[in-house]
C-alpha cells in the first residue's frame, strides 16, 4: 500500500528484509532493545487478527528463525513477543506485525510483569 513505511520495505529488495513466503521480517528503526525486530505479512492488512491461518503461521515461523539467530548473535535471556492490535492497543504503524523484543537480564530494574505494563497501573499484582 503506497504511503506504507512496511510495505517500502518489503517492496525494497533489500538485503536487511528475511523473507519467508507470506511473511518477512526486518529489524525495528527504533529498537527497544537489541536485536527488536519486526514480523509482517507481506499483504497489506493492518488487523493482525483479520490475518489468515497461512499468514500466520508463516509469521510464527519466522518469529523461530528470528528467535533462533538473535539467540546465537546477541545472546539475549529472554524474550517478550507481542502484538499491539488497534490503536487502543497502542498501534502507531497501520501494518500488522508481531514484536520479537529480546530481553537481557539487568535491561530493567524489575522486569515482573513484562507484557502486562501496556496497563501500568494493573501491572504488579504481586505485592
Ligand atoms: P506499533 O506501535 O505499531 O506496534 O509498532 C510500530 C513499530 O514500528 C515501532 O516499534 C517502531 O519503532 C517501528 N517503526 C516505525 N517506523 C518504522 C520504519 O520506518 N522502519 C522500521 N524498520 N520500523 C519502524
Ligand atoms: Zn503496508
Amino acid at each position: 500500500m503506497q504511503g506504507c513505511p512496511f510495505c517500502n520495505i518489503i517492496e525494497s529488495n533489500s538485503k536487511d528484509v528475511l523473507r519467508a513466503g507470506l511473511a518477512a521480517a526486518f529489524l525495528d528503526k527504533y529498537p527497544v532493545s537489541t536485536g527488536h525486530t519486526l514480523i509482517v505479512p507481506v499483504r497489506h492488512e493492518a488487523d493482525f487478527t483479520l490475518l489468515t491461518r497461512e499468514e500466520h503461521t508463516a509469521m510464527w515461523v519466522l518469529v523461530s528463525e528470528v528467535v533462533e539467530s538473535s539467540r546465537a548473535e546477541h545472546h539475549p535471556d529472554g524474550f517478550n513477543i507481542g502484538v499491539n492490535v488497534g490503536e487502543a492497543a497502542g498501534q502507531t504503524v497501520a501494518h500488522a506485525h508481531m514484536h520479537v523484543v529480546p530481553r537481557y537480564s539487568g535491561d530493567v530494574d524489575d522486569p515482573r510483569g513484562g507484557v502486562r505494563w501496556v496497563v501500568p497501573e494493573k501491572a504488579v499484582y504481586w505485592e
